[in-house]
Parts: structure tokens; C-alpha cells; sequence
């Protein structure tokens, strides 16, 4: 059976008994920025099973892709090394919301892996919590298991939590046995083998089932849930295996293909080396994370997710090396991750021109690190060529992998093939580094949750569970009654607000537009019967909660009271001519580029628009003249902007560009502007595109590899920029005395004559020198019976300089010229030997010699030779050092 059929075949047998299949959410989890990537099938039910949001169903299941890296959870080193281990890996799951419990889950569970899949029973065995005496029970009475086939283990395997409070229960699991002729760590050891308790591969892992039973509080206490619920998973990898009958995963059809994609690629086996074998399961895992990753949008940068992309990426490169690929391999070998799994998850085959764009961009990025990193080591070498112990320094190496990517293993190889030692010294120092690094990294991580110290969390946490979501009022009104439902002001709720108090306010329903979608919150006052205050912003708590940051300016404002809110409308206005802007500019860009482009970000404020998006290269001359001209084509048209709610397959369906990243609920908002464009949405937006006015881009730049950004702006603040650019115009028109028209043919000419005129100053300069030479041929000094001629003539560049020398050669037939200048703090040096001399002072030598004092190099024939150097107050002592050289060659 394919991983495909087996997919397909799990969903069914869950849809055929009440489960809605959900799509897999994307690896960028929507709503958590705590979490680095989606890691199981739970993280996109995450506010169900909390109780914050609701879902017009009860029963679902999933095939979810997800991606560990590093963490708790896989050592990015594993992968490879052992059979199991994956970055990426697909999650079969069943799921209840308070519906059916224990009984039904361990049914299920069991029904389909011993019929529909045909298990034999005798190699299944359970594992409970330790306590979990009714999960015990159903595996005897449900699945007819033996007391002798259920094991009963403790919190460590058995018991599960969300995190420290929240949600938890005992978990459950089934596990397979692979046979007893694999090896066992415990019984090389003279133990016995622990069965599914045992770290080896003779039992094997293949579903686990959670039984969320309890709220876990801050003092440790557990509450049974009212409405207990079901988490399960199963990896597809590894089940395939079992299936398949291999003992590893990378033996399935779903991992397969892609080794076979390498060995042509390197010419070698797979299964004869055991190195190459790990490289070739590295490169194949690696590429299936990196094209979901980015095909989710996520690129490779030096922070966070895009430093765990890189790093994934990069060891796939590293291994790719190891078998003999050299050239770019990786970015084609996305294809047969696409071929493979395509067909599952559509939007990698979407996406499929950017992936291979980034990976292969990526791959030249890193041979240019490479060539850094060796030229960083030769130095290093250089300069610790004298080291009586030769013990590489530990924070060299940790600065070559941190700053400059360089792999670790490789440095270590090089520097030890030049005598260099790498010892538990260097080691100590390295992790010394790098641990700093993960402390910074840590508290960069946790933003977000409970460890940012924020105290209102908790507040929220329970109010999203008292408080009915507020209605959203604002795509219609400005203004609007509403009541308050809520006051919270560090962390605690409070029963009222005075004047100069600034506090945040929940209310039952409100026209003032959260900040969400990359668009900025509305600002606006709020009124009651007392006292009056200033909405300063407005952004959701958790998922649902629409939360008013209010300054009180009289009075006081109570719980419960009724309240007259009005949103600030002009910025509103704003707000929405650059959301629509946003739209228009996504399109256009798409007309003008190709549909690769995707969004990659945005920010939506009153006076512009900021966009990133998925795109290969720097946009060419006249590209973004197109897209403007396109945008503002469609500002002229008045086309009618229409919002309409619908369920999210019927907007998918209809063509509606859903951004990977975010998260939509069942019923969504599309807004269309006539058939230029279609999105998934829930913006404030004009009524028609005329409105814009004009809208003009202001800047085009990079942001990181493969993504590009353009800042816009529209009306108002679009007259305003070319007011701005319009009167540095004439202002420079002005100076020369010229119509405005004329600048760029004027500009041409003056910057032709500059350049004419710099010319001609050079030549003067050197003419001047060269007759200056007579008087400095006088100035020569002999030096054991050598003349020696060291001078310093400013100004004068490398050409300029060896002219000069030429000049000098003529009334010096036998000797030696040293000529110096600075120009800012840039040293040029040129030396000169006659041929009578060349064999006691050679010129290349000399010039050596010198530049080493002003901080630069250089080298020639023996009769000319010449240098550069970076320190323009060490020139007067390099030039005085001359006749000393001299002296000291004349006696070797
Ligand atoms: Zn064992
Ligand atoms: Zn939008």
C-alpha cells in the first residue's frame, strides 16, 4: 500500500464515521508566535480545545504536515543517522471537541490498524498511564487485549500536557513489534530487552492517543474538564514502514524516489556506504523541509525560522559535497519532492518555481560562504603560524559558524590538515559562545506567551472563555452603542477607570477595526454618562477578543455601562485607501512578474503601504513603472470593490488568493475588485477604486534572499510625494537656470565635463611631480654604497606614481626609488631597483617589506614592483625604514 492510499484510506475511515477532514494548516502556525514551526496535528485546534473558539463541528481529522528541528523534539544532527528520525513528517490524527472520549478513540484506533489495515493483533501491544485505570479496562474489553499485552508506564511516557497549566490527561499508546532479532542497546548491556518501553527498534511506536481529562492551574491542581476531548497522532512515515514492511522510513515510498533522485545525481549506490547512505538520507529529508517551508513562506535568513531553514538547508548542501556535488544540486532535487508529494499538498506544485528560485540562490550564497570561510582560515592560519601549541581557539570556530555559516565539521577538517588541533579547550570555548547565543536567542523566542512577564495574559486567557466574541460593527458604521464588558489594567480586571487612567476595554460590540491582516488598528473616543476617553489603538487578545487601549480624558468609565464609541475617520480613511492600494498592487504584481509572486508580508497604515513578496530577483528597469501604470489603469476604471462572506472551500474555489501563513475560519470574507482581483480578506476597504486618486510607489528594495518590498502610497498622501518630488525638481532646475524637462540632458553633460576635468587635474599633477623629480633625484642618499632614493609625493594615484618613478630611473641609472602617497587614508607604494641591482635588493621584496608597516601587501617584478596599505600615519616611517633594508641586505 502507497503512503498516498494510506493517507487517503485513514481520512475515509474517519470521514465514514463523523469526522470533518480538515486541510492541513501551514507550517507557520497562524496564531502562536511562540512556536517555531506546526510540530503535530493539534497546534491549528489549538483555541478549540481551549475553549476560546468554536467550530461548526465536533469530529475531525487531519493529515498535517509538520516540521521539527532542533528543540526538545529532533536534534537536526539525528536526522539522517537513524532510521526514524524526520525534519519533515506528515501526522495522521483523529480529533474530539468534548464529543465522544476513551472508549470510542481506543475503537477506532484499533478497528482501523487491525482491519482496515490489517495489523496482525499479536504484534500490537498498549501502553497506559500508570493510573489510567479505565484506559486499562477498554484495551481488555474493546480491543480483547491480555493484561500481559497492556503495559502500564508512568508521567514521563504516559501523560501529556499543553504546557505548564492548560489542558493535560494520560495519553496511550499502540506499539508495533518489529521483531526480536533487531539490536537492543539494554541486552548488550546484559539486561533485559524493556519491550515498548525500550529505546530500540524491536518495538516501535506507531499512534499515540491523548485523553485531555483535566485543566491543570498555577498551584498544580487538576480540575476534571466538563467536556473531556481526544487528541491523536500518527506518524505516516513511519506507519508506511510498518506497512511496507521496512525497517526504516526512508525505505517507503514516500522518501524512497527521492534517494534514487541522488544516486543519479552522485553516481553512487545507496546501501553500500554507510556514510554516503546518511548523506543521501540528510539530502532527502532535507529537501522535502525545505520546499514546505518555503512553499509556506518562510526564507532563509539569519533569525528565528528563516536560521532554521538555513541550517537545514545548508547541511543538506554540506552533504551534498561529501558525495561529490559541487554545482547547485539541491534546488533541482526540490522537483522530485514536488513529484512525490504533489498531489497531496498542491500548493508545494503552486509554489514550485519559487522554491527551486530560493534553494538554488541559497546554494550560491553558500559557496560564497564557503570561499569567506577558507579565506577567513588561511588568515587565521597566517597569523597563529608562530603558536607553540597549535589548539585552535574555540571562539575563532564558533565566529566562522555563527557569523559566517561556515560549517563546523569543515573548519575542523582544514585546520587540523594544517597541523592544527582541535581539543575539548576548543570545544569548551565554542560551547561557551554558543550558549551565549542561545540565551539571546531564548529571550527573543518568548515574546510572546506567559515568559514575556506580560501580566494581562492570564486575564485573557479567562476572559476569552467568559466573553462571547465582540460583534464587529465597522465595515458599515463609524459609530455605534455598545456596552463594556470588561476594564483590565495590569493584568487584573477592574470595576472602573478614572480620568488619566489608561486602561483596556473590552466591549460587547464595537465599530473600531482590530489591528490584523497586516492593516493598523483604528484609533477614535469612546463616551459614557460620567466621562469621556481617547481610543489609542485597538488590537485582539488571543483570538477573539477586541481589545480598545483607552486613556481616560474626564470623568470615569464603568463596568457594564453603555457607551456612545466613534471611530477617528480620517485615519480610517486612510487606512482604507492603502488596503485597498494593497490589493491592487498584489495583482498588478502578479500581472506584471508571474504568479510566483506571494505575499510575504504587509503593512497597512493611513499615510502608506508597505508589501514583501516571493520574487527571485531585483525588479528590472520599467517593471515597476508597469505596475504602477497597471494599479493606477485600474484607479481610473472606478472598479466597484464587493466584499461577500462565504465558506472558505467556495472562496478557494472561485479563485481567491488565501495567504499561506494565515488563518481562516469556515465562513470567510473575499473582497473582489471587478476581475482584477480576488482575496481572502477581512480589511476595511473603499467602496470603489477611484477613490485612490493616484497611487505611486516610493520605494523598491530587498528584505532578505528571494524577497523583495515595495513601500507605496496612495491620495492625499500620494499628491503630497510628487508635491515633494515636484519642488526638489524646480528648486534644481532652478540652480542651473534651467527648465525642469531639462535635468537629466543638462545633468549628463555636467557629469561628462566633471569627469573630463578630473582627468585633466590627474595629468597635471603628474607632470607637476615629474618635474619636481629633478630636485628629488638630488635628494638620493648613498647607503653602503647603494643611492637610495625614499620619497613621499601626496596626491598622486598608482599611475601617477610609477610615471614619476620613470622619470627618476632616467637620472638615477644606478639605484634604488622608493615612491609613497596617501590619498585620504589609501597608501600606494612603488618600488624601483636598477638592473645592476636587482639580484642584492629585489624590488618585489622591498615593497613587501614596507607595506607590512602600513597595513597592506603587494609584490612585483625585481626591478618594479608595487603596493597598497590602509595606514596613511605609518607612510613617513615605512619610507624612513627604506634605507635601513638596505643596509641589512647589503651584509646578508
Ligand atoms: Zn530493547
Ligand atoms: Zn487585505
Amino acid at each position: 500500500m502507497t503512503g498516498s492510499e494510506i493517507r487517503a484510506r485513514f481520512l475515509e475511515y474517519f470521514r465514514r464515521r463523523g469526522h470533518t477532514v480538515v486541510r492541513s494548516s501551514p507550517l507557520v502556525p497562524a496564531q502562536d508566535p511562540t512556536l517555531l514551526f506546526t510540530n503535530s496535528g493539534m497546534v491549528q485546534f489549538k483555541s478549540v480545545f481551549l475553549g476560546e473558539e468554536r467550530r461548526d463541528y465536533v469530529r475531525a481529522a487531519t493529515a498535517q504536515k509538520c516540521v521539527r528541528a532542533g528543540g526538545k523534539h529532533n536534534d537536526l544532527e539525528n536526522v539522517g543517522r537513524t532510521a526514524r528520525h524526520n525534519t519533515f513528517f506528515e501526522m495522521l490524527g483523529n480529533f474530539s471537541f468534548g464529543d465522544y472520549f476513551k472508549e470510542d478513540a481506543i475503537r477506532f484506533c484499533w478497528e482501523l490498524l487491525t482491519e482496515d489495515f490489517g495489523l496482525p493483533k499479536d504484534r500490537l501491544k498498549a501502553t497506559v498511564f500508570t493510573e489510567d485505570d479505565d484506559a486499562f479496562a477498554l484495551w481488555k474489553r474493546v480491543a480483547g487485549l491480555g493484561e500481559d499485552r497492556i503495559l502500564r508506564l508512568g508521567e514521563k511516557d504516559n501523560f501529556w500536557a499543553m504546557g505548564d497549566t492548560g489542558p493535560c490527561g494520560p495519553s496511550s499508546e499502540v506499539h508495533f513489534h518489529q521483531g526480536d532479532h533487531l539490536p537492543c542497546a539494554e541486552e548488550q548491556a546484559g539486561r533485559t530487552c524493556l519491550g515498548p518501553a525500550c529505546d530500540c527498534d524491536r518495538w516501535v511506536e506507531l499512534w499515540n492517543l491523548v485523553f485531555m481529562q483535566f485543566n491543570r492551574d498555577a498551584s498544580g491542581t487538576l480540575t476534571p474538564l466538563p467536556k473531556p476531548s481526544i487528541d491523536t497522532g500518527m506518524g505516516l512515515e513511519r506507519f508506511a514502514a510498518v506497512l511496507q514492511g521496512k525497517q526504516s522510513s526512508f525505505d517507503t515510498d514516500l522518501l524512497r524516489p527521492l534517494i534514487a533522485d541522488i544516486e543519479k545525481r552522485c553516481g553512487q549506490a545507496y546501501g553500500r556506504d554507510e556514510e554516503a547512505d546518511v548523506s543521501m538520507r540528510v539530502i532527502a529529508d532535507h529537501a522535502r523541509a525545505a520546499t514546505f517551508l518555503i512553499a509556506d513562506g518562510v526564507t532563509p535568513s539569519n533569525e528565528w525560522r528563516g536560521y532554521v531553514l538555513r541550517r537545514i538547508m545548508r547541511r543538506a548542501m554540506r552533504h551534498g559535497r561529501m558525495l561529490g556535488l559541487e554545482a547547485p544540486f539541491l534546488w533541482d532535487v526540490t522537483g522530485a519532492v514536488v513529484a512525490v508529494m504533489g498531489d497531496a499538498y498542491p500548493e508545494i506544485r503552486e509554489a514550485q518555481a519559487r522554491v527551486a528560485e530560493t534553494v538554488r540562490q541559497e546554494e550560491e550564497r553558500f559557496a560564497e560562504t564557503l570561499d569567506l570561510g577558507m579565506a577567513k582560515i588561511r588568515q587565521y592560519l597566517d597569523e597563529h603560524a608562530g603558536d607553540a601549541r597549535k589548539i585552535v581557539d574555540g571562539r575563532f570556530l564558533f565566529t566562522l559558524y555563527d557569523t559566517h555559516g561556515f560549517p563546523f565539521d569543515l573548519a575542523q577538517e582544514v585546520l587540523e590538515d594544517a597541523g592544527f588541533r582541535v581539543t575539548p579547550e576548543t570545544q569548551q570555548a565554542f560551547d561557551a559562545e554558543m550558549e551565549t547565543q542561545r540565551e539571546r536567542a531564548r529571550a527573543k523566542a518568548s515574546f510572546g506567551a506567559a515568559e514575556s512577564g506580560d501580566p494581562s495574559v492570564a486575564i485573557y486567557q479567562q476572559l476569552s472563555t467568559q466573553l462571547a466574541k465582540p460583534e464587529f460593527l465597522g465595515y458599515r458604521a463609524l459609530a455605534a452603542p455598545a456596552r463594556i464588558l470588561a476594564l483590565v489594567a495590569d493584568g487584573k480586571r477592574r470595576r472602573e477607570a478614572r480620568q488619566g487612567e489608561t486602561v483596556e476595554i473590552i466591549l460587547d460590540r464595537t465599530p473600531a477595526y482590530a489591528e490584523s491582516g497586516g492593516q493598523q488598528g483604528d484609533t477614535g473616543s469612546l463616551m459614557g454618562r460620567e466621562g469621556q476617553g481617547e481610543i489609542e489603538d485597538t488590537y485582539y487578545r488571543g483570538s477573539q477578543l477586541i481589545v480598545h487601549r483607552v486613556k481616560v480624558s474626564q470623568g470615569h468609565l464603568r463596568e457594564g455601562e453603555e457607551v456612545a464609541v466613534s471611530v477617528e475617520s480620517r485615519r480610517r480613511q486612510g487606512l482604507r485607501l492603502h488596503h485597498t492600494g494593497t490589493h491592487l498592487l498584489h495583482a498588478a504584481l502578479r500581472a506584471v512578474l508571474g504568479t510566483h509572486v506571494a505575499q510575504a508580508g504587509s503593512l497597512v497604515a493611513p499615510d502608506h503601504l508597505r508589501f514583501d513578496f516571493s520574487h527571485g530577483a531585483a525588479l528590472k528597469d520599467g517593471e515597476v513603472e508597469d505596475v504602477e501604470d497597471l494599479v493606477n489603469e485600474q484607479v481610473q476604471a472606478n472598479i466597484v470593490v464587493s466584499p461577500a462572506e462565504m465558506d472558505l472551500q467556495e472562496a478557494l474555489r472561485s479563485g481567491a488568493m488565501a495567504l499561506f501563513g494565515e488563518k481562516y475560519g469556515d465562513r470567510v470574507r473575499v473582497i473582489r475588485i471587478g476581475d482584477f482581483s480576488t482575496e481572502l480578506c477581512g480589511g476595511t476597504h473603499l467602496d470603489a477604486t477611484g477613490q485612490i486618486g493616484l497611487f505611486k510607489v516610493t520605494d523598491e528594495g530587498a528584505v532578505a534572499s528571494g524577497v523583495r518590498r515595495i513601500e507605496a502610497v496612495t491620495g492625499e498622501a500620494a499628491l503630497a510625494h510628487v508635491g515633494r518630488e515636484e519642488s526638489a525638481l524646480r528648486e534644481s532646475a532652478g540652480l542651473l537656470k534651467i527648465p525642469p524637462l531639462e535635468l537629466p540632458r543638462r545633468l549628463a553633460a555636467l557629469l561628462e565635463e566633471q569627469k573630463r576635468l578630473e582627468k585633466q587635474v590627474a595629468q597635471l599633477e603628474t607632470k607637476l611631480a615629474r618635474n619636481q623629480a629633478q630636485d628629488l633625484a638630488s635628494a638620493a642618499k648613498q647607503v653602503t654604497g647603494v643611492s637610495v632614493l625614499s620619497a613621499r609625493l601626496d596626491g598622486l594615484d598608482p599611475d601617477g606614481l610609477r610615471s614619476v618613478v620613470d622619470t627618476l630611473r632616467d637620472r638615477l641609472p644606478s639605484g634604488i626609488i622608493v615612491l609613497g602617497s596617501a590619498v585620504d587614508d589609501k597608501v600606494s607604494l612603488v618600488a624601483a631597483v636598477s638592473k645592476d641591482l636587482t639580484k642584492r635588493f629585489p624590488a618585489g621584496r622591498l615593497v613587501q617589506e614596507i607595506a607590512k608597516m602600513v597595513g597592506g601587501g603587494g609584490g612585483g617584478r625585481p626591478d618594479l614592483a608595487q603596493a597598497g596599505g590602509k595606514d596613511a600615519s605609518k607612510l613617513d616611517e615605512a619610507l624612513g625604514a627604506v634605507a635601513g633594508w638596505v643596509e641589512r641586505m647589503a651584509q646578508a
